[in-house]
């Protein structure tokens, strides 16, 4: 039997309706490109949901791995320690602003947030404050879990949970001729007062669309939460290791944030696997003979030493030369790409930011997540063997680093075939 009717037997997949999904069988991934049980060869324009920064099966992470796994598989990460839990939170903690003094693990992106509102909250509460309120940006995504869905844009992802999510004060995205109004908003808030945190992704938010603002209005609306002793929390998890040119997205501004998430690009899309870093200030708010003010939050698999082992070899890849050289010719090859299509009435919007290009069409009606245009887009892309997933409307090319110029050209060669068949 097929690998695919096997699946329709026996799993539900994520973000998926099951009654009329058909999936792909993959049995292999090399560099830029997933294989299936047909022999199909798929370029990856996706990183495969954002994570995969070296290319697929790379053969230098693969080996760490399958040395560590042989060495130390895992172990409890309370009460114990190990060698690569010490020397990837060492050498984070040396890529991160100077702020930056602790490393707490865990599994994923959600829980990395869920772990950032904890830090957050528990500071004001051991310090017997009374600062409650959360800000967030209106078209938020933060992740899945009830608090990262908490302080995520409400919409179709969590309409049937709304009554159960803890209250937010959302403000306008600012994006482009927005600036203005989401920072009054912010100010606006400020004032009120008994604000505890303000968690935002730096620069692109991704889930909503590849939204995308300017440095500029990011570092002012920091620098007004640090004046007004508001923890701000950086959700970089996917922005982070050169996904928008820069290692971080807030390397772009001076205003360092207090909390930082990272996750998908960590282990360079190998392992599951969930950083939250923090300064000492929040960390020593936790320090205490009273055990109420201990940060009770762990998972089983916390800092496992293979997962580790991934990042340290992603980290390792990162400081190759090539690895900057690959993100700056992305950029350069999307810019020129956009020149190619400024202009064409089907495009609303197009945006950039490092390696990531979104191009927003034109749409009738809805025009969001649900957009009919979604599934004629993933389905020609899936024609020409690229693996392209829209967010509604928004077709975005956010690759691995190590995606050829002419894997590129393909894809924005097939990208101008799909506006030509639109009109
Ligand atoms: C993907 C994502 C998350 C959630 O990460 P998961 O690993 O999917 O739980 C959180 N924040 C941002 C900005 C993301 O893009």
């Amino acid at each position: 039997m097929k690998l695919t009717d096997r699946d329709k037997k026996v799993i539900w997949h994520p973000y998926t309706q099951m009654k009329d999904s058909s999936v792909i069988g993959i049995i292999r991934g090399e560099g830029t490109y997933l294989f299936d049980e047909e022999g199909n060869r798929f370029i990856d324009a996706i990183s495969s949901w954002w994570v995969n920064t070296h290319g697929h099966s790379n053969k230098y992470i693969a080996d760490k791995i399958s040395c560590q796994s042989k060495a130390l598989e895992h172990v409890i990460f309370a009460g114990f320690t190990h060698p690569n839990a010490v020397e990837l939170a060492e050498r984070l903690l040396k890529i991160l602003p100077e702020n930056q003094k602790k490393i707490f693990y865990s599994d994923n992106g959600s829980t990395a947030v869920e772990v950032a509102l904890k830090m957050a909250i528990q500071y004001w509460a051991n310090k017997r404050i009374e600062k409650r309120k959360i800000i967030a940006f209106r078209n938020a995504y933060h992740g899945d879990t009830f608090g990262a869905m908490s302080v995520s844009g409400r919409g179709v992802f969590t309409e049937p949970f709304s009554s159960y999510l803890f209250d937010v004060i959302f403000i306008d995205d600012p994006v482009k001729g927005n600036e203005e109004s989401a920072f009054n908003q912010l100010k606006h808030e400020v004032n009120n007062g008994n604000i505890a945190a303000f968690i935002f992704e730096p620069l692109v938010q991704g889930a909503a669309g590849m939204l995308m603002h300017e440095p500029e209005i990011l570092e002012k609306m920091i620098l007004l939460c640090k004046e007004n002793n508001i923890i701000t929390i950086a959700d970089e998890v996917m922005t982070g290791f050169y996904r928008t040119g820069k290692f971080f997205a807030t390397d772009y501004i001076n205003e360092k944030p207090d909390i930082y998430c990272l996750s998908k690009g960590l282990t360079g899309g190998v392992m599951a696997m969930g950083v939250t870093s923090c300064t000492e200030e929040i960390y020593n708010a936790f320090l205490s003979d009273d055990k109420t003010k201990t940060l009770y939050h762990g998972h089983s698999y916390t800092a496992n030493p293979i997962a580790c082992s991934a990042a340290l070899a992603s980290l390792d890849l990162y400081e190759k030369r090539e690895c900057l050289e690959n993100v700056k010719r992305i950029e350069k090859k999307h810019s020129e790409f956009i020149n190619r299509i400024k202009g064409n009435s089907i495009i609303h919007d197009i945006r950039k930011r490092g390696t990531i290009l979104a191009i927003e069409l034109n749409a009738e009606g809805n025009t969001s997540y649900l957009n009919s245009l979604r599934d004629k887009i993933y389905d020609f892309f899936i024609s020409k063997k690229i693996i392209l997933r829209p967010l509604g409307n928004i077709i975005y090319i956010l690759p691995p680093y190590c995606i050829s110029d002419n894997d590129l050209d393909y894809i924005y060669n097939c990208i101008i075939e799909f506006f030509e068949q639109l009109k």
